[in-house]
């Protein structure tokens, strides 16, 4: 079993991405950044957006967090959003998810302008990337992308299971390994909370993406001898043995599908960092307007 280490290839990526900052700032271009806007103080989102300030200093690129209270009307939002997207210093911007109820998460996406949302989820974006065309992917799959291309994991022809059919995360992947693309040309079952029988799919699959947001939900029993697993799902248990209280569990239940597996992603140490990393590529790409010309 190869453990797939997050922590190794997200360090590699970013010192791709410092030594592209390092070749921008000697012919003068513009620097990189990335803004955050954040709604609130929810704990987890809070570590998130952290996290992704940190990654950018990390990487030489600017970076502005906008902190809004939770109260925040969702016309001031737009006005934010519309402020950002008309601001020539920042590239691209993320609005943290989830957002505060009374505030629509769509209209709050569909206001972000497609070139600077770098976490693409925007219609646009999400169409691009359907149809193959230049876009942002978003970062979680884009991330899954990378780690299956950085240990050569071949993909083509072979039977991919993702489970979970969110937005952000489990559609996008199932286009995305469904493409003629080097790391797609699957055969792709996407399944839900409605599907029947789901290890009948699941032991079958070559790779099992899983992103659902159940600890320890994908079991030995449910997987075929040398699958690759890919777990996507971050939830905090209580752990009065921690100083911070919880520890972080995956969806899948690593001590003994690992056993089966032929690699396999841990929890912490995986798919979350590359996460990270890949929204700074995504930053990169939008200074260097690659996307959107
Ligand atoms: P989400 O919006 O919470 O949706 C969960 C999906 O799982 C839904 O499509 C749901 O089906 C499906 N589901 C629920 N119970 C199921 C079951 N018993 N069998 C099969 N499918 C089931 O998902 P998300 O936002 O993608 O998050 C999933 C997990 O990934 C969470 O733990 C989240 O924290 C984590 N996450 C991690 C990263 C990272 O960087 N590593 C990024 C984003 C999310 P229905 O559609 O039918 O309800």
């Amino acid at each position: 079993m190869v453990l797939l280490d997050g922590k190794k290839t997200s360090q590699e990526i970013k010192n791709e991405l410092k030594l592209a900052v390092d070749a921008i700032r000697q012919q003068g271009g513009k620097i990189p950044h990335l803004a955050a806007v954040l709604v609130g103080n929810d704990g987890a989102s809070e570590t998130y957006v952290a996290s992704k300030v940190k990654s950018c200093e990390e990487v030489g690129f600017g970076s502005t967090l906008i902190r809004l209270d939770a109260n925040i009307s969702e016309n001031e939002l737009l006005q934010t959003i519309e402020r950002l997207n008309k601001d020539p210093e920042v590239d691209g911007f993320i609005v943290q998810l989830p957002l505060p109820k009374h505030i629509s998460e769509n209209k709050v996406i569909e206001s972000i302008a497609p070139e600077k949302d770098v976490d693409g989820f925007h219609p646009i974006n999400i169409g691009r990337m359907a149809k193959n065309l230049p876009a942002y992917i978003p970062a979680t799959p884009y991330g899954i992308l990378q780690m299956l291309e950085r240990y050569n994991i071949e993909t083509s022809g072979k039977h991919c299971v993702v489970i979970g059919r969110s937005n952000i995360v489990g559609s996008p992947m199932s286009i995305l390994m469904a493409r003629n693309t080097k790391i797609g040309n699957c055969t792709v079952t996407l399944c839900h909370s409605k599907t029947q029988n789901l290890e009948e799919f699941t032991k079958k699959a070559d790779i099992v993406i899983v992103a659902l947001g159940k600890p320890e939900f994908l079991t030995a029993n449910m997987v075929k001898e040398g699958a690759v697993i890919i777990d996507v799902g971050i939830t905090r248990v209580e752990d009065s043995s921690k100083k911070s209280g919880y520890r972080i569990v995956g969806d899948v239940c690593f001590d003994e599908v690992s056993q089966k597996a032929s690699f396999i992603t841990p929890v912490p140490g995986g798919v979350g960092l590359m996460t990270v990393t890949s929204l700074m590529q995504n930053t990169l790409l939008a200074a260097q307007k690659r996307v959107y010309q």
